[in-house]
């Protein structure tokens, strides 16, 4: 009787206290702005099962991936026999109606991984804790929330032991017994050490009583600190955004305004200019955040010291949207905004949107999202722009081009070249060079190489030449929405004058925002990267590489190919398609490739600390020794050319576009393009 009221007492109290506390969240939650996130259901549940429930992500960390894994797939099995134990509180022989009994088949199952798992669960909690105490890597905060928590777990492990234990003992089990392996081996020690009945029994209820009332304290300490994952990591990952990575959320107001719509607001609010402008689920984000430092650890921006870690940026705005409740509850605006007094800007502007963060997440939270929306309201609402950013967008404005260079100018680059004006009717393909590949010295080469190649291989196409426009990414992705829809209208609308279907661009964020980003403003096209167009006419036989290149290059894989959009086959097939060409892949490549610094409108702006992004790229890139380094993007190309110049190696090392390794080998370019990449002596 007395046990069935305690446990009755202290299941109430911790779950209304556990209650009282996750409406507190929940209220909070909904105060943020609205975000659509209950589509395409059946993909939800597919993407909760591979990536929280199966942890896909974990193991990219080879030591507390497999531990955390360990961890989180116990206690998944020990919900139930926590169960049990709280039901013992009322009945000692409470077994779920028999079901779990040890002379059902069920039940002998069930207790025999139950008694091997929370044996590995207190293994792997001890491991993590030595990791953090001893080892303690540079990512994880130190937070003694951390230890604490490991600590209870670890304690309610053996108290669970001990209780099982005891009920072996009970049962005069004192000998190894399969179907409890280590209950039945403690139990062997309380009769070697000759403890009596009584002695295993008063044991085995403390066990039982530490096991189940620190479960309930462990639940009500989870909504205040980082531990709330485990509540909130599987509706975060269910939650998660389905849309492409490479499309960014536009801007209600924007657009209302844009569109001089009679129910945009008088002083309508851009971006995200305080805390309760972020939607409830980046909010959902911040709670969620474990602190595992997984996405600093691969930010380009915080690998070369600068402002930016994302973690940090997450856990401030966390602990802001919890320090200002009742504001946000009352629906207060604060007198001082976000940037700069939550956040530096610093932060904001060092981001180059590689997402590598988000990449690493194991609880897929998003970052770009929310930088973009950031600068958004400091560029849209306060003008405050880098200035170099600010010369790049007029550049835009006057000339649709960010460098500023008279638009009669755009096609120079094809000067001497078998080219011809798009039209829908005699066309497949449009050529779209973008403005880097259009007015960069460098670049426009390995537009030259390609126009050679789809001549070469009969491709049906034709290019804009001088009426070329901008796709507007850059703008965007520095915050200048406006500016971005202006280049994208004009862009749709010759696109849809001239009939264009099918696009070919070698520029991975022209592709980028064509494919992903263009359909949400009416223009859906078939658009396609050099890099794969090319792979195809190789494999079809319209391209034959046939020339040797005995050199050895390592690929850089562009951000917005890659990672945003999956592409790493394409240039790695035309490399191999090279005779005597060896690619020695980079120790960071496909996934993990580090940004080259050129992201983000980051190739417009000054980066002024000691160490620059693309310096560092180098160096890995550099590891393998190769002979060249290839890449598939006019901003990498520039970025890693000034990187080998940094280091003396411009002239030892070449730097080639895919394209350009393949109109080589195809003898369509000159050798003497290789000239810039020497053999290695
Ligand atoms: S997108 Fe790249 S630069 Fe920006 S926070 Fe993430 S990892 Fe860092
Ligand atoms: S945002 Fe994700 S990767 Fe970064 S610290 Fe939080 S949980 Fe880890």
């Amino acid at each position: 009787m007395i046990s069935a009221v305690s446990m009755a007492l202290c299941i109430a109290v911790a779950f209304a206290a556990f209650g009282w506390s996750a409406h507190r969240r929940l209220r909070l939650l909904r105060a943020g702005a609205p975000a659509q996130r209950l589509d395409r259901i059946g993909d939800r549940i597919g993407r909760l099962f591979a990536i929280a429930l199966f942890q896909k992500k974990l193991p990219r960390y080879l030591v507390m991936g497999p531990i955390h894994m360990m961890i989180f797939w116990g206690f998944l099995v020990l919900l139930l026999n926590t169960a049990v134990l709280w039901g013992r509180g009322f009945h000692p022989a409470f077994d779920f109606f028999g079901l779990l009994s040890r002379d059902h088949a069920i039940g002998t199952a069930y207790w025999m991984v139950k008694d091997v798992i929370s044996v590995i669960v207190l293994i792997a909690a001890t491991l993590a804790l030595l990791n953090r105490v001893v080892r303690q890597p540079a990512r994880m905060t130190k937070s003694a929330e951390a230890g604490l928590i490991l600590l209870i777990i670890m304690t309610m492990m053996a108290a669970d032991l001990a209780y099982w234990a005891s009920q072996v003992y009970a049962q005069g089990i004192t000998s190894f017994h399969a179907t409890e392996p280590f209950a039945s081996l403690v139990s062997m020690l309380f009769a070697r050490a000759g403890m009596d009945v009584g002695a295993v029994t008063l044991l085995g209820q403390i066990g039982f009583w530490t096991h189940s009332v620190l479960v309930l304290v462990f639940l009500n300490i989870l909504p205040y600190g980082k531990h709330f994952h485990v509540v909130t990591s599987l509706p975060n990952v269910f939650l998660s955004n389905l849309e492409p990575p490479g499309k960014l959320p536009g801007d209600e107001n924007i657009e209302k305004v844009i569109a001089e719509a009679e129910d945009a607001p008088d002083e309508p609010v851009f971006g995200v200019g305080q805390i309760q402008h972020f939607t409830w689920k980046d909010m959902l984000d911040m709670y969620t955040c474990t602190e595992c430092g997984r996405c600093t650890d691969n930010c380009p921006a915080a690998r070369t010291n600068k402002d930016l870690s994302p973690k940090h940026l997450l856990i401030d705005l966390r602990n802001h949207l919890y320090a200002r409740e009742k504001e946000v509850l009352a629906g207060k605006l604060e007198e001082k905004p976000l940037v700069p007094d939550v956040i530096k800007s610093e932060v904001i502007w060092d981001c180059n949107t590689c997402r590598a963060c988000e990449e690493e997440c194991p609880v897929m939270n998003s970052f770009v999202d929310k930088i973009v929306r950031m600068r958004r309201h400091l560029v849209e609402e306060r003008g405050e722009v880098p200035s170099e950013l600010a010369t790049a967008l007029r550049g835009m404005e006057t000339n649709a081009n960010p460098w500023n260079i008279s638009r009669m100018d755009r096609d120079k680059w094809s000067s001497g070249l078998e080219v011809k004006a798009f039209d829908g009717e005699s066309c497949e393909y449009l050529l779209f060079v973008g403005c880097a590949s259009s007015f960069d010295d460098r670049a426009q080469k390995i537009s030259r190489a390609v126009v050679k190649l789809l001549n070469e291989a009969g491709v049906s196409w034709g290019y804009l030449g001088a009426e070329e426009p901008c796709c507007g990414e850059m703008a965007r992705r520095g915050g200048s929405e406006s500016n971005f829809r202006m280049m994208a209208d004009m862009t749709i609308e010759t696109f849809k004058e001239l009939g264009v279907k099918k696009i070919i661009t070698g520029c991975p964020h022209c592709f980028n925002t064509f494919k992903n980003e263009y359909p949400d403003f009416g223009g859906s096209f078939e658009v396609i990267h050099h890099t794969r167009f090319l792979a195809d006419l190789v494999a079809q036989g319209k391209l034959q590489p046939k020339e040797t290149i005995a050199r050895t290059v390592t690929f850089h894989d562009p951000c917005y190919l890659g990672r945003y959009n999956d592409g790493y086959a394409g240039p790695r097939q035309i490399l191999s398609a090279i005779p005597g060409l060896r690619v020695s892949e980079a120790v960071d490549s496909k996934d993990r490739a580090m940004c080259c610094g050129g992201g983000g409108a980051r190739y417009f702006m000054e980066e002024d600390n000691a160490k620059r992004v693309n310096n560092k790229r180098v160096e890995q890139l550099l590891t393998t020794s190769p002979d060249a380094l290839c890449t598939a993007c006019p901003y990498c190309m520039t970025m890693v050319s000034d990187g080998l110049k940094a280091k003396d190696l411009f002239d030892a090392k070449g730097q080639m576009d895919v394209a350009e390794m393949l109109a080589i080998s195809c003898g369509l370019e000159d050798r003497k393009l290789l000239r810039e990449t020497p053999p290695q002596s």
